[in-house]
């Protein structure tokens, strides 16, 4: 199983940076110099400033016009690199990591996932972007809706990350989304982990690119982790997994066709007749009834980990009342600018130009023909002719 993560703009170069940190292959692309310069993890020559010609390595401000354009025009470069990481060894996932709200992610992204997708046509592009809070008001929102709109068409899955389910913990903001983006990584790494490894029931790439294979549509990494001697039903902890407190996006999981569950733990808890009950569970509470699975017994283990992907969903709140939200203000919006027009058109209307106030016999610059523009010289040639005579 070979993936590439790449971190797009500030939010998206963070989280590959904690990827970095667990020794995944991973490439950071920015339009803020000082935004790269601060990841610690990435190596320096898998940082990639796009856009200088157009920003001056200064960022984009949340405009996602100026982070398609960045992408746009820098992409030859991005991809160039891209291909040196790759070698002749094929990529299995492609994972790109960005913020939907702000604009170098929510602009660049569907550039690169286009390009990624014409290029290698065999390996999946999957992306994870952390959706925006409620408070952020219109622009994220906007960004967010629109971003969400083109990589439905172009990527194979959006893992979307509800940044409103952080406010549960009480966090101040800057921790709030450190403790997300470890989650996120904390997720995938460890169901990336654990597949193409021996164990009992083992998942390999092709049921992982099976699962995120879906067409556009949104998906969710479940997580649940205990001690092993405190797991009284291994079966509770598992459903735990894909439970609403469980996942970080407000969705409708029996809309989901595909699952995946991977269980890591000592081989004493990890019952046959535990595990089958939840997954049994899981099988007929979503609508494609398709659950991958693998069990990896490890004696050296002191706590059981669960990670449970869903995919292939189409009902979710979270996405739901982002795309309802910019709907709305975007309509809004088009009608307060269609009203400032039609006040303006209304009161500017009536008005002559300059030639029916000035000319017309009401020129008072003697000799200059009606209708006819003079030239400043000539003008101030015949005063000064008309004064010295
Ligand atoms: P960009 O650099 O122009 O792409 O802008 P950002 O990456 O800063 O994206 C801004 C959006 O991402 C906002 O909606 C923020 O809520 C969100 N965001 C910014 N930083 C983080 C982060 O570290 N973690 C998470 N989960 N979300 C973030």
């Amino acid at each position: 199983m070979r993936a590439l993560i790449i971190g797009v703009g500030q939010c998206g170069t963070k989280i590959a940076d904690l990827f970095a940190l667990v020794d995944f292959d991973t490439l950071a692309v920015n339009t803020s110099r000082g935004d790269l310069e601060y990841l610690k993890h990435v190596p320096q020559e898998r940082r990639i400033l796009i856009g200088e010609s157009l920003t001056g390595g200064k960022g984009v401000n949340a405009n996602p016009i100026l982070g398609r354009e960045a992408m746009k025009r820098d992409l030859p470069l991005v991809m160039r690199k891209i291909g040196s990481i790759i070698g002749y060894e094929d990529i299995d996932i492609f994972f790109l990591t960005f913020g939907f709200g702000g604009g170098t992610g929510a602009g660049g992204t569907p550039v690169l996932a286009k390009a990624l997708k014409e290029e290698y046509p065999d390996s999946l592009v999957v992306a994870i972007g952390a959706l925006p809070l409620k408070e952020e008001g219109i622009r994220p929102t906007i960004n967010a809706a629109i971003t969400i709109d083109k990589l439905s068409k172009i990527a194979d899955s959006i893992i979307a990350i509800d940044n409103n389910k952080l406010k549960e913990g009480g966090d101040d903001i800057s921790r709030a989304y450190e403790r997300i983006n470890y989650t996120i990584v904390e997720r995938i790494a460890s169901l990336l982990a654990l597949v193409d490894v021996p164990g009992e029931q083992t998942l390999d790439a092709s049921d992982l690119k099976f699962v995120l294979k879906a067409f556009g549509s949104f998906a969710t990494v479940g997580y649940a982790k205990a001690d092993a001697g405190k797991v009284k039903s291994l079966s509770r902890l598992i459903i735990k997994s894909f439970e609403s407190e469980g996942l970080y996006l407000e969705a409708n999981i029996e809309s989901a066709l595909y699952g995946l569950v991977a269980i890591h733990g000592p081989p004493e808890i990890l019952k046959a007749s535990d595990i089958f009950e939840a997954l049994d569970y899981l099988t007929n509470k979503i609508r494609g009834k398709q659950i991958f699975r693998g069990f990896y017994p490890d004696p050296r283990e002191r706590e059981v980990e669960v990670v449970t992907l869903l995919s292939g969903i189409y009902e979710s709140k979270s996405i739901e009342d982002i795309i309802i939200a910019a709907k709305r203000y975007a309509q809004s919006f088009m009608e307060a600018k269609e009203e400032a027009e039609n006040k303006k058109k209304e009161l500017l209307s009536g008005l002559p130009d300059f030639d029916d106030v000035y000319s017309k016999g009401g020129s008072e610059l003697k000799g200059i023909p009606d209708g006819e523009y003079p030239d400043i010289e000539g003008i101030s040639k015949r005063l000064r002719r008309e004064r010295d005579d």
